[in-house]
């Protein structure tokens, strides 16, 4: 048996730093005042076709999506804003406090078309904002990214910013792009002339050449903001300066979704040489109401978890293993049965211990020591028994000290205190 196309196994030996990742966001997220939320993986269909929007692609081509037994349609969660917008709802967490900062760790799931480094199963890092229209949350959850990625040591790191507007100020930015499309329709991909009816905005982020060369001179979403918008969108640029947050204004960047509204980025790095982006986000401002909630400024990002623990191990960073303490070696039946022992009372007193019970050679168990990186042996020898000891190795000095059995719990916590 073998896992599907486009999903794979994260062994032991490399999930520390998926772990570091995991400590790091947590530690950081929760010092600015964000709590973890978590939410089911399977949803209704329709939340993910009202919020992401009928006509994108993770909608139209991507979503895993069935119907169970009672023909009720259900999909895999393609990403978190629309599930923990969902939550923020259904339990009216607006009522309790309006404001709402949460974040969230765990798997997504899109049918695309499986390359090096994709895969079906993916993870992402969330973070949500309820109940702020104002631009400092923009700068901070910015911030937050820039930050995290730095304690992560990634560098050259740079924030692609844009505000896509709102609906006061969108309508004669649609238009406007509208008409320099028009002209330009027949040099167009297929996918952007269908684009042009249903979502033109989507034709700036469109990644065919040929497009990519039509839309030169296009006009630009920041340059037909409203006053309300243009003031925001100035708001988050000061304050990305004055934190010294490295950012530029980029026209092309329209991130996909239709729910979008304001400010949206991503993080590109440097770190392997060409640029690459590990994380987006953006405002949503109306998404709230849109699915059936009292209306509700919020703004949140996604971090490509994949593809961030990918960047850090070429970095060659490493994550944190934690050595045992303590592994014994039993020798012999009784030496069994008094390790096991050993091994809970120690453990419950906060030694990190490990034992064998497959009854093998003192060879073969200093091996299994050796893989596990113990810093000590404990060897329960049968003649060290007969005479009411255990011997303790030092695994870095080889050095050996006599532990008597009656006191070697006692004995040992104080060593390893
Ligand atoms: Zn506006
Ligand atoms: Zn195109």
């Amino acid at each position: 048996m073998q896992t599907i196309r486009g999903f794979r196994d994260i062994l032991p030996e490399h999930i520390t730093l998926w772990q570091k990742v995991e400590r790091e966001a947590a530690d950081l997220f929760e010092s600015f005042g964000y709590r973890e939320i978590r939410i089911p993986i399977l949803e209704k269909t329709e939340l993910f076709a009202r919020s992401i929007g009928e006509t994108t692609d993770i909608v139209e081509k991507e979503m895993y999506t069935f119907e169970d037994r009672k023909k009720d349609k259900l999909t895999l969660r393609p990403e978190a804003t629309a599930s923990i917008c969902r939550a923020y709802i259904q339990h009216k967490l607006y009522a309790s406090e309006p404001v709402q900062k949460f974040y969230l760790f765990g798997p997504m799931f899109r049918r695309e078309r499986p390359q090096k480094g994709r895969y079906r199963q993916f993870y992402q890092i969330d973070a949500e904002v309820f109940g702020v229209e104002s631009a400092y949350i923009d700068s901070e959850l910015i911030f937050l990214l820039n930050e995290l990625f730095k304690r992560l040591g990634l560098t050259g790191l740079s924030a692609h910013i844009n505000s896509l507007g709102c609906p006061e100020c969108r309508p004669a930015y649609q238009q406007a792009l509208l008409d320099f499309l028009g002209e330009r329709k027949e040099t167009l991909c297929t996918d952007c002339k269908r684009r042009i009816e249903k979502n033109p905005l989507r034709v700036l982020d469109c990644k065919v050449e040929t497009c990519r060369e039509a839309l030169k001179g296009a006009p630009t979403t920041v340059d037909h903001l409203c006053e309300a918008c243009d003031d925001h969108f100035k708001t988050v640029r000061a304050s990305l300066i004055r934190q010294g947050v490295d950012f530029k204004v980029d026209h092309a960047l329209v991130r996909g979704l239709d729910y979008y509204t304001r400010t949206a980025w991503e993080i590109q790095t440097t770190s392997l040489g060409a640029q690459s982006a590990v994380a987006g986000g953006g405002r949503y401002d109306r998404l709230v109401e849109e699915l059936g909630g009292p209306a509700t400024p919020a703004i949140g990002f996604a971090i490509g978890f994949d593809r961030l623990v990918e960047v850090m191990d070429q970095l060659g960073t490493k994550g944190e293993e934690k050595a045992l303490d303590l592994f014994i070696v039993p020798l012999g039946n009784a030496a069994m049965d008094l390790s096991y022992h050993w091994s809970c009372d120690l453990n419950r007193e906060g030694v990190r211990t490990d034992t064998d019970f497959r009854g093998k050679s003192m060879k073969a168990l200093m091996k299994r020591a050796n893989k596990l990186n113990a810093r000590y042996v404990l060897i329960a020898g049968e003649n060290e028994l007969k005479e009411n000891k255990a011997i303790l190795r030092n695994m870095d000095t080889k050095e050996q000290t006599d532990i008597p059995v009656d006191s070697l719990v006692t004995d040992l916590v104080n060593i390893f205190k």
